[in-house]
């Protein structure tokens, strides 16, 4: 999955320009910097990308998601839709924003789901933080439908599905405005950074506004800006945003890489009886980060992946159990411990955390492998792995 696996010249090249410059700052300076602009060639990369008319590069996936949120005008008091399979970045941003969390149900899509986005739905619901998970979107056909009907603002987590896209056109794009992740982890990474996507004008100059004090970003005089509105920093520095452009470049042919293999392991998968997948209704925008395949229940789950670590086959992710990005590992969100306290503290919580009943999303989570597809195996690593996996699902199964 990470970039990482191909780290090169390219991204030297890139970090050495901006040393050699010394303008490590995104903004002016225009003679120090002799040309190069990193952020905003990262910004112009992932746009061409996804088609998008505007791109924000910031210091990271939970900054870009907190400038989506500030940006749609979504704070205070607001109760925002959010799922319980995510990285828990997405559920800190819209705390910190003084909104209100309300967890709803995923289903096979591994996404909050139409069904139960419209059963969280209150008088109170202002958006929904939907997360595209594990590098592929949700059912967007049926999410845009219904928040346009309620009249609901969509606001898009896609940290983890940069180049996904849905009947063609980018996850990011379906809503009021989407946020990317450059972290360490990521299809492409900047060592930590972030960015943000819309079609809107206005969402875009609130976003970039917010995500640096304030400053308008007009004119050539950082001193002599105006203000708008308040800010903060969420600004990416240019040796982050070197390393990132250098990522983003290759991100199409890492895309192919993926698809190629995740592939040729579900293929093998295929032929086994009681082995499902996630759902795609649009298989081709997938960025193939992960294989996401089902067992018919936890316990036979739970039993491959034990299996595929006694043959010390890595790769597999069982998020269930034990990873950060389900909410039956989140007790300190559970019992609303902060350092410092929030506007959920004064207002309560929409509801009890610590006593959600979520059945669809365990029992879908529960029944998941995720498996990391990696761009760089070769032909002979890509087969034997296939053959491992179907023969361990094929006895679990068969036990
Ligand atoms: C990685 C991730 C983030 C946060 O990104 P950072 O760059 O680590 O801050 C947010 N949401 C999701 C779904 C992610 O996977």
């Amino acid at each position: 999955m990470p970039g990482t696996e191909f780290f090169g010249e390219e991204e030297r090249k890139e970090v050495n320009e901006v040393l050699d410059t010394t303008c490590l700052f995104r903004y002016n300076h225009d003679e120090l910097r002799q040309g190069h602009w990193k952020a905003k060639a990262l910004e112009a990369e992932v746009a061409k990308f996804t088609g998008a008319n505007y791109a924000h590069a910031v210091s990271s996936g939970s900054a870009a998601v907190a400038c989506a949120l500030a940006a749609s005008g979504i704070g205070y008091g607001d109760e925002v839709i959010v799922p319980p399979f995510t990285f828990l970045a997405t559920i800190e941003a819209v705390l910190y924003a003084g909104a209100l969390p309300v967890f709803a149900e995923i289903d096979e899509t591994l996404c909050l789901s139409a069904k139960g986005i419209a059963e969280a739905i209150t008088d109170k619901t202002k958006a929904v933080l939907l997360v595209h998970m594990c590098g592929a979107a949700a059912d967007m056909d049926g999410i845009t439908k219904l928040c346009n009907d309620k009249g609901i603002k969509l606001v898009e987590d896609a940290g983890q599905a940069l180049g996904a896209f849905y009947k063609g056109k980018s996850v990011g794009l379906f809503g009021t405005a989407g946020a990317f992740s450059f972290d360490f982890f990521k299809i492409t990474t900047a060592g930590e950074g972030g960015l943000f996507i819309t079609n809107d004008k206005d969402t875009y100059t609130k976003a970039d506004t917010f995500s640096d004090h304030g400053h308008s970003h007009i004119g050539d005089s950082r001193g002599m800006e105006q203000h708008p509105f308040l800010g903060f920093n969420f600004r990416i520095s240019e040796l982050h945003a070197a390393v990132g452009l250098a990522q983003a470049r290759r991100l199409g042919k890492i895309i192919n890489l993926n698809k190629k293999n995740k592939k040729y392991l579900k293929d093998q998968l295929r032929s086994v009886e009681g082995v499902t997948f996630r759902r795609m209704d649009d298989e081709a925008g997938d960025s193939a980060t992960f294989l996401n395949f089902f067992l018919p229940t936890a316990e036979l789950a739970q039993k491959v992946v034990a299996r595929l670590a006694e043959e010390g086959i890595g790769g597999a992710n069982y998020w269930y159990t034990n990873m950060y990005h389900f909410i039956n590992q989140w007790d300190h969100l559970k019992e609303l411990r902060s350092a410092a306290p929030l506007a959920i503290h004064a207002l309560g919580t929409p509801q009890d955390y610590s006593k959600l009943e979520l059945p669809k999303s365990q029992e879908v989570v529960g029944r998941l492998i995720s498996f990391g597809i990696r761009a760089t195996w070769g032909q002979e690593e890509v087969e034997k792995l296939g053959a491992d996996l179907k023969r361990i699902t094929e006895e679990v199964l068969a036990s």
